[in-house]
């Protein structure tokens, strides 16, 4: 008997929430092909160790989140350019041998936003968080040549870290303040899309929100990265409000197909994984 299956896994700490293990094996089993999905909670001492095994044990992809997708670059043998730019990698994948890492993160993201029909080019984009998320998403969005990027952040040192580099090696007018009432309200006063890049809003704090209800638009777009609950304060406001709204989940699935695409080389089946995702949300598996 022959032992062929490929093993793809997630690392991260904590993990026991995630819900990729769900979406993965399902796209497998849909496609009939013979790859196998686990989550390891890796410590952040224990990361070195970690992306040796992967080798050792042939580990065909891995997922990184949570506290190590800065750190693992240095583990790495190749890092695709965007994603060094970025400073962070979400997806690796060994070939042969040599681990390289991707960040499906903002592409994800810019698909979730596509799939809804909004397109940067020319908007006014208002980016809250400076996180890891935020920095591809930004990263990503500047690329489609939006007219501007504001970034408000609690630590404002890191929002004004990453304006600078974007608007720098991009080439766009990117623009940082400190994540409080004023800048908060003149910046909406002026925003076509505001994106929830911080885990303010997230399981279990399910009435927490940056944005006071009375600063949002019926004319705005506005999305939350935060997935769990699918529908957020800041989203269940805004609809209210009127806004076209986008939820975390839709970007979740979106940089779960990527993944799966760069290990498979494999059309992901990202209707499956969406009801997947969807049904595990719904039924609080969590
Ligand atoms: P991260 O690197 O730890 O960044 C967290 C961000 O949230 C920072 O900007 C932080 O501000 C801000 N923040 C945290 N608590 C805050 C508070 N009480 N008030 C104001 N700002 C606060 O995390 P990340 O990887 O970017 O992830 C951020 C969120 O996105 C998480 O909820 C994660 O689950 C979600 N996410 C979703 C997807 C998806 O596919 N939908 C993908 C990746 C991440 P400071 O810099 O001041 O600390």
């Amino acid at each position: 008997m022959q032992y062929k299956s490929k093993v793809c896994c997630l690392i991260g700490d904590p993990i026991e929430h995630t819900i990729s293990p769900l979406i993965h094996n399902i796209a497998f089993q849909k496609l009939g092909i013979d790859y196998v999905y686990v989550a390891f909670r890796v410590k952040k001492s224990m990361l070195k160790m970690a992306v040796d095994g992967v080798k050792a044990l042939n580990i065909r992809g891995l997922n990184v989140t949570i506290p190590h997708k800065v750190e693992i670059i240095n583990y790495l043998d190749k890092v695709d350019k965007l994603a060094e730019n970025i400073g962070a990698v979400n997806t690796v994948v060994n070939e042969d041998g040599k681990l390289i890492g991707y960040n499906t993160d903002g592409p994800g993201a810019i698909k979730a936003l596509q799939d809804k029909g909004f397109y940067l080019r020319g908007k006014r984009i208002l980016i809250l968080g400076a996180g890891g998320a935020a920095r591809a998403i930004a990263y990503y969005i500047a690329r489609e040549e939006p007219s501007e990027i504001i970034i408000l952040n609690r630590s404002v040192e890191k929002a004004l870290e990453v304006s600078d580099k974007i608007g720098c090696e991009m080439n766009i007018s990117c623009k940082a303040a400190k994540l409080e009432e004023e800048n908060l309200k003149k910046a909406l006063e002026n925003t076509d899309l505001l994106i929830n890049c911080t885990s303010v809003g997230m399981f279990p704090n399910l009435e927490e929100t940056l944005v006071p209800k009375a600063f949002l638009k019926m004319d705005m777009t506005v999305m939350d990265i935060v997935y769990n609950p699918i529908y957020t304060r800041l989203l269940r406001e805004a609809a209210d409000v009127g806004c076209n709204i986008i939820c975390g989940i839709d970007m979740l699935v979106n940089q779960a197909a990527l993944s799966f695409e760069i290990w498979t080389g494999i059309k992901a089946p990202v209707e499956e994984m969406r009801r997947t995702a969807l049904e595990a949300l719904r039924k609080d598996l969590l």
